[in-house]
């Protein structure tokens, strides 16, 4: 995750990033609301770490703003102050937990896990396998630039096959997936569509037959999910 720290106390942002780099996430440590404030208006952070304790713009403060500008998605709120009410102050300005001070960085790591499996990543909107595209909210296929007009159970079927790319189907397995009733199919079908398919797609062959099992498109390293990532869509 992109995590924005703001932390007035040098020595602890710079052990935060540590530790959220070494987890495997992409942290930025400023020092101040303030510039806290400018880092969000440059782009989106999936998680912002706020200490409560910051000099001019204060912790609940710059949570104020950021909840009402909109400005970031998930927050985690850390203090020296134990009491319960700042708890319920930084819940109740729309802080998504609070890790009081002193902690232990494997406790901050956690924390910061949990956050990002609360809001789990956007749905795939685009597949991608090699130079074709097929976009999940459209239904537009592209190969490079050209469009490809398919039929709805074409486009079933190469969503099929473009979901888990380097994966062998066997025929009965795309008749079920793309003919719901099973009585109605025949594997004959298949072969039909997969030679529509890949007439429509062109040169170079994408979609592949594998002898006596069935067919695979492109291979493991063709898959190329597109993520939505716009900061603001993500609490709803
Ligand atoms: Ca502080």
């Amino acid at each position: 995750m992109r995590i924005l720290i703001v932390e007035d106390e040098l020595s602890v942002a710079r052990q935060i990033a540590a530790a959220l780099t070494e987890d495997g996430h992409d942290p930025k440590a400023v020092h101040s609301g303030e510039a806290a404030l400018e880092e969000l208006s440059k782009g989106p952070f999936d998680l912002v770490v706020v200490d409560i304790g910051l000099p001019g713009i204060n912790g609940f403060e710059l949570l104020r703003r950021l909840r009402e500008q909109h400005l970031a998605s998930r927050v985690l709120l850390l203090t020296g102050r134990s009491a319960v009410e700042d708890r319920v102050t930084g819940l109740q300005l729309g802080a998504d937990d609070y890790l009081p001070k002193p902690f232990a960085m494997r406790e901050l790591v956690a924390r910061v896990r949990a956050l990002g499996r609360r809001y789990p990543e956007e749905p795939v909107i685009c597949l991608r396998v090699g130079d074709v595209t097929l976009d999940l909210s459209t239904h537009d296929v592209h190969r490079n630039t050209q469009r490809v007009e398919l039929s709805p159970r074409e486009l079933m079927l190469l969503k099929v096959l473009m979901r888990e790319p380097g994966r062998v189907f066997t025929r009965t397995e795309l008749c079920e997936r793309v003919w719901e009733h099973a009585h109605e199919y025949d594997t004959k079908l298949v072969e039909v569509f997969i030679g529509r398919l890949r007439k429509k797609l062109g040169e170079p062959p994408l979609i592949h037959t594998i002898r006596h099992v069935g067919y695979t498109i492109g291979g493991p390293e063709g898959k190329t999910p597109v993520r939505r990532t716009t900061n603001s869509q993500r609490r709803g």
